[in-house]
C-alpha cells in the first residue's frame, strides 16, 4: 500500500489510473475544431461498447459537462413533455430524482418504499393500471443502501403500459451490466467519476435514437441541460452546445480505453470479486450488512455500525491510515458506513484496508469502553474490552 495517497474506498470519487493523469494534461485543443469532433466521436463509440449494445446504430450518447446530477436533470427535464411521470424511490437518490422532476414536471407522481427495501411490483402495476404515465424513472443502484433495483422487471412493466423507462445509472454503469435493449430502457444517465473510474465533472445520457429524435417536440424546460439541444449538436457537428471541459474528455476517453482493453465482462467480474473479498473479510470481523448480499450492487457494501463503535471516530481513525470510507446519510446516519471497491484498488489495498479496519474497530471499542466505565472500575473496563475483543477475529491467519 502507498501512504502518499488516500485510498478511496468510496463509491466515487475514485483513485484514477496513472494514465488518466497523463491524459488529462494533453495538448490544448479547440472544441470547435475537428480535434474535438474526433474525441467526442471516439468517446461515444466507446460508451456504446461499454453498454455492449448489439444493435448499436439504434443508440446514441451525449456527454455533458457537469456531474451525474446534471445528466439526471437533463433526462428528467427533457423527456416528459406535458405528460405524467412516475418516480420509484427506495432511497436518497430516488428522492433526488423526485425533487428534480418536481422542478420541471407538473405531473410528477411518486411511489416510495422505505430506504433499503425492495419495490413492491404489484403496487407499481396497480398504479400503472389506473394512471396514464408517459415516463417511469428509477435509480438502478440506490447508492444510499447499496441495493440494486430490478431493471428487467420495471422495464417490462413500462413496456406493458406504454411508458418510457429512464434510469439513473450513475453509480452502477461500469460495474454492472445495464441491458438497454433487453430491459427496454429509453435513456440511461451516468457519470464519469464512479465505476467508470475517471475524474469527476462529466456525465452522459445514452438513449434510443428514436427517442432522442422525439425530444425536439417538447417545449424546452432548461437551456443548459436540454437533451434535445445536446442531441442536435451531436448529430450535426459531433460537438457539444457549450464549452466542454476538454481535459476531462481526454481523461474519460482514456478511462474507457482502459475498460475496453481489459474487456467489459472481465472488468465487471473483477469489481464483483473485489466486493466479495471485502465482504468476506468484513464478515470475519463479525460485521453485519444492511441488506442481503443477493440484493447488493458490486460497487459498495453498506455495513451496520456495531453498537460499541462511533462512526465518526471510526472514519477519523481510518483516515489517519489514509483510508477514506463513506458515512450513512438521511435515516441511515450514524447507523451504517459504506465501503466502496471501485477505481484503482489492488488486492494489497484490500488486505491493508481489512487489517486496518480490524485494528481500528478494536481501538474504537476500547475507547468506548473506557468512556462508559468510570476510572475507579478499571478492572471492569478491562473485562469489557476483553469481551469485545473476543468478537474480533484476525483478518488474515
Ligand atoms: C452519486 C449519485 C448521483 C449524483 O451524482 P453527482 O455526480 O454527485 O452529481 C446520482 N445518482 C446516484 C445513484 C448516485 O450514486
Amino acid at each position: 500500500m502507498n501512504l502518499d495517497k488516500y485510498l478511496l474506498f468510496t463509491p466515487g470519487p475514485v483513485n484514477v489510473a496513472e494514465n488518466l493523469r497523463i491524459a488529462i494534461s494533453k495538448e490544448d485543443i479547440c472544441h470547435r475544431e475537428t480535434d474535438f469532433d474526433t474525441l467526442l466521436g471516439s468517446i461515444e463509440e466507446k460508451l456504446l461498447s461499454l453498454f455492449q449494445i448489439e444493435r448499436r446504430n439504434r443508440y446514441r450518447a451525449v456527454v455533458i459537462t457537469g456531474s451525474g446530477t446534471a445528466a439526471n436533470e437533463a433526462m428528467l427535464s427533457s423527456v416528459v413533455g406535458k405528460g405524467h411521470i412516475l418516480i420509484l424511490s427506495n432511497g436518497e437518490f430516488g428522492e433526488r430524482l423526485h425533487k428534480i422532476s418536481q422542478m420541471h414536471n407538473r405531473q410528477t407522481h411518486l411511489i416510495e418504499v422505505p430506504w433499503g427495501q425492495p419495490f413492491n411490483l404489484q403496487m407499481i402495476e396497480a398504479f400503472l393500471s389506473t394512471h396514464k404515465v408517459a415516463v417511469i424513472a428509477m435509480v438502478h443502484h440506490e447508492t444510499s443502501s447499496g441495493m440494486l433495483n430490478p431493471l428487467n422487471q420495471i422495464g417490462a412493466l413500462a413496456k406493458a403500459h406504454g411508458a418510457l423507462f429512464v434510469v439513473d445509472g450513475v453509480s452502477s454503469v461500469g460495474a454492472e451490466h445495464v441491458d438497454m435493449e433487453g430491459c427496454n430502457i429509453a435513456f440511461c444517465s451516468s457519470s464519469t467519476s464512479k465505476a467508470i473510474g475517471s475524474y469527476p465533472g462529466l456525465s452522459f445520457v445514452i438513449g434510443r435514437k428514436t427517442q432522442f429524435e422525439k425530444l425536439k417536440h417538447h417545449q424546452a424546460k432548461t437551456t443548459y441541460l436540454n437533451l434535445a439541444t445536446f442531441y442536435a449538436f451531436l448529430t450535426s457537428h459531433s460537438q457539444t452546445p457549450n464549452t466542454p471541459a476538454v481535459p476531462l474528455f481526454f481523461a474519460l476517453e482514456q478511462a474507457l480505453t482502459n475498460i475496453l482493453a481489459e474487456g467489459v465482462a472481465i472488468r465487471l467480474a473483477k469489481i464483483r470479486s473485489r466486493a466479495q473479498e471485502l465482504r468476506l473479510g468484513m464478515r470475519k470481523l463479525n460485521l453485519e450488512f444492511l441488506i442481503d448480499e443477493k440484493d447488493m450492487c458490486s460497487v459498495l457494501t453498506t455495513v451496520r455500525v456495531p453498537a460499541s463503535v462511533d462512526v465518526a471516530d471510526l472514519r477519523r481513525r481510518l483516515r489517519e491510515s489514509a483510508i477514506i470510507i463513506y458515512e450513512g446519510k438521511g435515516c441511515f446516519k450514524g447507523k451504517v458506513f459504506q465501503v466502496g471497491n471501485i477505481g484503482e484498488i489492488s488486492d494489497l489495498d484490500i488486505q491493508f484496508f481489512l487489517q486496518t479496519l480490524r485494528k481500528v474497530l478494536l481501538a474504537s471499542q476500547m475507547n468506548r469502553a473506557a468512556l462508559v466505565v468510570p476510572i475507579r472500575k478499571n478492572k471492569l473496563a478491562l473485562k469489557v474490552i476483553a469481551h469485545h475483543n473476543q468478537n474480533l477475529q484476525p483478518v488474515v491467519s
